[in-house]
């Protein structure tokens, strides 16, 4: 089974898609990674789930990702007495860590985390913005603020604090145990949210301990400010534009998206795209127009994977929001221009063996025609090496590490293949030039290249180039 496609799609899983027939149709219609939301739904349900997407790799024979998306540390308001409460601009409005329930004068707000950042200034948004406060006066333990946009406050609304870094683990005690949960039952990629300190990630990759790659979804300002130390630590990246839209002015987002895309793409990162890119199929079988344009600007701008979420999990039409993103996607990828901005964005490389084989592969695979480029990897490293530089000729990457291949379904342009280990350069040869065959990438009489590392399973020791003939 091959995707006519070089970007991937991620989906999320939810109330509307948890059925193994739902799950199954998803996969079908385009689905390379499927995202868990741990913000919502319980261990069991999760774990459902991963048994559905496991057993479609059975089925299909293809190597499907899996990733654990935590919480992270949302920040909430607490009670209001009676259920919600109004809050009218100009007036004054007290955040507490009191427990008391709140009413239209003042609300508990239970993060004294955020208290000890506020200064008189601050912004504290809520409900995504709908409602957004100043910060007259303030001290550990309280703010006063002015109400400059007003609305209904409701129970346990969401609270952002875009102006200031807050002394918060993007690790909550919630994400802890959904990460050791997911780590057990086996994932591919655990996405942190609100990451904000180069810092965070080190804490999060001692957690994971090596059992998953680590993503960073970009959601706060503050992380913009370390953007290429965040993006170095990171596995990948997520352009979380749900959270960063509430948090930076809105004409901001579409800004970072491509400085984002363009550190990623300079690291070698994969980078999925996110949020509201089909929104309005949540609930109608087409998207607008300018829904279709977002997704395919991603492309153009040379993201790894686009994302669904709410379209996925708990939309009127899932299988039908995929498969129109697989759709626009596949019409950008036919376009002249495309090619050329590809051609445009391919950049440097690092002055290692892996990277200098790599390059030479790109190069012979033109000149040639190569059919394919077989990357034979244990890390998945020098197959994202050779998708960096986003070849016109499909990249397939070999290995016998299972994670492997399921984290590199997340990647531009690489095919991923679960295969054993090489002991020889003919094992090598017969092993490629199978694989491409059987996955219809190659036909008798075409040219493929190959990269691998001899001796041969020393992970990160690619070091040689063949050309081969499928006989
Ligand atoms: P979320 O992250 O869906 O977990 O909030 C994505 C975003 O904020 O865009
Ligand atoms: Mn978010």
């Amino acid at each position: 089974m091959k995707r006519e496609r070089r970007a991937k799609i991620v989906a999320t899983l939810g109330p509307a898609t948890s059925s193994q027939e739902a799950i199954e149709k998803l996969f079908e219609a385009g689905v390379d990674v499927f995202r868990m939301n741990f913000s919502h739904g319980t261990h069991a349900d999760h774990q459902k789930i991963h048994g559905i997407v496991r057993s479609l790799e059975r089925k299909f024979h293809r190597p499907v990702g899996i990733l654990l998306d935590l919480q992270g540390p949302k920040l909430r308001v607490g009670d209001i007495d009676t259920g919600s409460a109004e809050l009218e601009v100009g007036h004054k409005f007290r955040l507490d860590l009191d427990k008391t329930p709140g009413n239209h004068r003042r609300a508990p707000l239970p993060h004294p985390e955020i208290f000890a950042a506020l200064e008189v200034g601050s912004t504290l948004l809520i409900d995504d913005g709908r409602i957004r406060l100043k910060v007259l006066e303030c001290s550990k333990e309280h703010a006063e603020c002015e109400v400059e946009i007003g609305g209904t406050l409701s129970n346990h609304k969401g609270v952002n604090v875009p102006s200031v870094i807050l002394d918060v683990s993007p690790l909550t005690k919630k994400d802890r145990d959904d990460m050791r949960f997911g780590l057990d039952l086996g994932v591919e990629w655990v996405a942190l949210s609100f990451v904000q300190r180069p810092e965070d990630l080190a804490e999060a990759r001692k957690l994971v301990a090596g059992r998953a790659a680590i993503m960073s979804k970009l959601e706060k300002p503050a992380a913009l400010l370390h953007l290429e130390e965040i993006v170095h630590l990171s596995d990948a990246i997520m352009v979380a534009r749900g959270d960063l839209g509430v948090e930076c002015p809105t004409e901001d987002v579409p800004v970072a998206q491509k400085q984002i895309l363009h550190l990623c793409k300079l690291a070698g990162k994969p980078v999925i795209v996110a949020t509201q890119m089909l929104d309005s199929m949540v609930h109608a079988p087409t998207p607008t127009r300018a829904e279709a344009s977002d997704v395919a600007t991603a492309i153009y701008d040379g993201a790894d994977a686009v994302m669904l979420s709410a379209e996925s999990a708990v939309g009127d039409y899932p299988t039908e929001t995929v498969a129109m993103m697989d759709r626009i996607i596949k019409r950008v990828e036919q376009d002249e221009h495309y090619r050329l901005m590809r051609d445009r964005r391919r950049g440097g490389h690092d002055a290692t063996a892996a990277d200098a084989i790599t390059v030479a592969a790109c190069q012979v695979a033109e000149t040639i025609s190569a059919a394919v480029i077989v990357t034979f990897t244990t890390t998945g490293s020098t197959t994202l090496r050779c998708a960096r530089l986003r070849p016109a000729t499909p990249i397939l990457g070999l290995t016998p590490k299972r994670e492997t291949a399921r984290r590199l379904a997340l990647c531009w342009g690489v095919h991923s293949v679960l295969t054993e280990d090489i002991h020889s350069f003919r094992d090598m040869v017969s092993k490629s030039v199978a694989e491409a065959q059987k996955d219809g990438f190659a036909k008798k009489g075409d040219p493929i290249v190959v990269t691998a590392g001899v001796p041969f399973g020393t992970p990160g020791a690619t070091n040689i180039l063949r050309i081969a003939w499928v006989e």
